[in-house]
C-alpha cells in the first residue's frame, strides 16, 4: 500500500464522485482487498483472526466481526508497526506535553471516552490523516453556503473559532486542534479550545471575551450554551455552529439554530472512523463510501435491510493502516437509506440514533438548576485510575447512583473512594454542592428497554430537556 499524498487524494476524491456509483464501488472493493491483506500480513491479531478466511474475498461478510474490547485486549498484536507498544503509547499519553505531538513522529494518537464504557487508544497514520482532511475539504465544506453578509461577519470576527469540548485529554478533537496550533502558529490567535467540563458561568465569560464567529461542540454543550444565549448571559454572534461527538436531535438543532440565529451543521463519526460522513445542503448525513464501509446489523451482527433501524453498526476504515479497523462494532443505531438524496450526491444517506445519554439536571442549593453534560461527567469518572467500567444514573434531583467495576477486584473499595470523590468535587465545582454520590451493588448493565449500554442517564422523566 502506497502513501497517500494530498494532490493524489484530492484528485481521487473529486473523480470518485464524478465517475459515479460503479467507480465508488470499485474503489471500495480495491481498498478493502488492500486493507484486509495488509492487516493479515502486518498485524498478528488479524493474522490469527483471518487464518481460515480465503485469500481473496468476494464480499465483506466473509471477514469476522471485531470489537473494541477484544482489539484493546490484544493491542500490541493489533497494530501493524512492531515499534508501537501499548506500554510506550500509554507513557506518551500520560505526558500532558505530548498533546498535539505525533507518537514516534508519525502517528496521531487519541483516546475515546464516554459512550461505551471501555476506553480505547487509537492511532492514525499520515496517509489516513490526509484522507480525513481531504474528505472534509472536498465534501463537507461546499455544503456550508454563506451569504455575503455572513462572510463579512466571519472576516470582521477575524475567523475566531471556539471548540467547546473535553479539553486537557487526548480526545480526537482536542488532539487535532492542538496539532494544528503547534504546526501553524498563526492559528493560535484565531482558534481556541474551551472546556465543556468548566462551570457554565466561567465558560460563558470566556466565550464572551473571545467572541467566536464559529462554534463547534457536543450537542449537549451547544444546547446548554443556546439556553444561556436566550437568557442573555452569553452574547456571542456565531455565523456557523457545528455539532459533533454526540447525536444531534432535531429539537436540539432547532433550539441552537434559533438561539444563535445561524445554520447548525452536524457530523457523525468516531475516533475509529474519522471523516466517516458529511452533511449535505439538505442537512442529511452521507457516508463517504469510497473510504468507509458501513454495515447496519441486528443483535446477531446480521445485515439489516436498507431503511430499517439497526441494533448496531459495523464500520470499516479503508484509509488507516497502523491499526486496522475492519468490521468493527461501533454500537450506534443507524439506518442506511437506499433512495438517493434530492441533493444529487451519490453517497448513501445515513440516519443515526446513536448515543442516548441524558443531560442530568440537579437542584442547586440556591434554588436554581445545574445541568451536567453526559460526556463531561463520564470523562471525569473514566479518568479515575483503576476503573474498568462505570455507569452514572440519576434517580432523584439530589442523588447520583454509580454502578462500577474496578480493573482489579481487590482494589474495588479504593477505586470507589477516588471515583466518588472525583464526582462529588466535579458536581460541587458546577454548583451542585448538595448532591449525594452513592454506590449501587449492581454492576454496569444494559438498559432493560433498549438493550443498549447507556453510560449516563436520568430516571427522572420530567426533568428531561
Ligand atoms: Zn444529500
Amino acid at each position: 500500500m502506497k502513501t497517500v499524498t494530498y494532490p493524489a487524494a484530492l484528485w481521487d476524491t473529486f473523480r470518485a464522485a464524478r465517475e459515479g456509483q460503479a467507480a465508488v464501488a470499485a474503489r471500495r472493493q480495491r481498498r478493502l482487498d488492500d486493507i484486509a491483506g495488509y492487516a493479515r500480513t502486518h498485524s498478528r491479531y488479524y493474522g490469527r483472526l483471518y487464518h481460515d478466511v480465503p485469500e481473496r474475498i468476494s464480499e465483506i461478510g466473509q471477514l469476522p466481526v471485531t470489537t473494541k474490547a477484544d482489539l484493546m485486549a490484544h493491542f500490541d498484536d493489533w497494530v501493524t508497526d512492531m515499534s508501537v507498544t501499548r506500554t510506550e503509547v500509554e507513557a506518551f499519553l500520560a505526558d500532558p506535553r505530548s498533546i498535539g505531538r505525533d507518537f514516534l513522529g508519525r502517528y496521531v494518537v487519541c483516546t475515546t471516552s464516554g459512550a461505551t464504557g471501555i476506553p480505547a487508544i487509537l492511532l492514525h497514520d499520515m496517509s489516513a490523516l490526509t484522507v480525513y482532511n481531504v474528505l472534509g475539504y472536498v465534501r463537507s465544506l461546499p455544503a456550508v453556503r454563506l451569504s455575503p453578509r455572513q462572510l463579512w461577519a466571519l472576516v470582521r470576527g477575524r475567523f475566531h473559532l471556539a471548540a467547546v469540548m473535553v479539553s486537557g485529554g487526548h480526545y480526537l478533537g482536542n488532539v487535532m486542534m492542538a496539532r494544528r496550533l503547534r504546526t501553524m502558529r498563526f492559528r493560535r490567535r484565531t482558534q481556541r479550545l474551551f472546556s465543556a467540563l468548566a462551570p457554565i458561568d466561567e465558560l460563558v465569560r470566556d466565550l464572551n471575551a473571545f467572541a467566536p464567529v464559529m462554534v463547534a461542540g457536543y450537542p449537549s454543550a451547544l444546547e446548554t450554551l443556546a439556553l444561556e444565549r436566550q437568557a442573555g448571559s452569553l452574547t456571542i454572534h456565531p455565523v456557523m455552529v457545528t455539532a459533533a461527538g454526540e447525536t444531534l436531535s432535531a429539537a436540539q438543532r432547532r433550539l441552537i439554530g434559533t438561539a444563535f440565529g445561524c445554520p447548525v451543521s452536524n457530523y457523525y463519526g468516531s475516533s475509529e472512523a474519522v471523516g466517516l460522513t458529511f452533511e449535505c445542503s439538505l442537512q442529511r448525513l452521507h457516508v463517504n463510501s469510497d473510504w468507509y464501509i458501513v454495515e447496519p446489523v441486528d443483535d446477531h451482527n446480521q445485515p439489516v435491510p436498507a431503511g430499517r433501524l439497526s441494533d448496531g453498526v459495523l464500520v470499516t476504515n479503508l484509509a488507516n493502516r497502523i491499526q486496522p479497523v475492519i468490521r468493527y462494532q461501533l454500537g450506534d443505531r443507524v439506518a442506511l437509506m437506499s433512495d438517493p438524496c434530492p441533493c444529487g450526491s451519490l453517497f448513501p444517506v445515513i440516519d443515526v440514533v446513536g448515543r442516548t445519554d441524558d443531560v442530568l439536571v440537579f437542584r442547586a442549593p440556591s434554588g436554581g438548576e445545574v445541568r451536567v453534560l453526559p460526556l463531561a461527567i463520564a470523562t471525569v469518572a473514566e479518568e479515575t485510575p483503576g476503573l474498568a467500567r462505570c455507569q452514572l444514573i440519576q434517580r432523584t434531583p439530589s442523588t447520583l447512583t454509580v454502578r462500577m467495576r474496578a480493573i482489579d477486584p481487590d482494589h474495588e473499595t479504593a477505586v470507589w473512594g477516588s471515583l466518588s470523590r472525583r464526582l462529588t468535587e466535579y458536581l460541587s465545582a458546577l454548583g451542585a454542592t448538595t448532591v449525594t454520590v452513592e454506590r449501587s451493588d449492581e454492576p454496569p448493565t444494559l438498559h432493560p428497554r433498549s438493550g443498549k449500554f447507556r453510560q449516563v442517564f436520568s430516571e427522572i422523566q420530567d426533568h428531561q430537556p
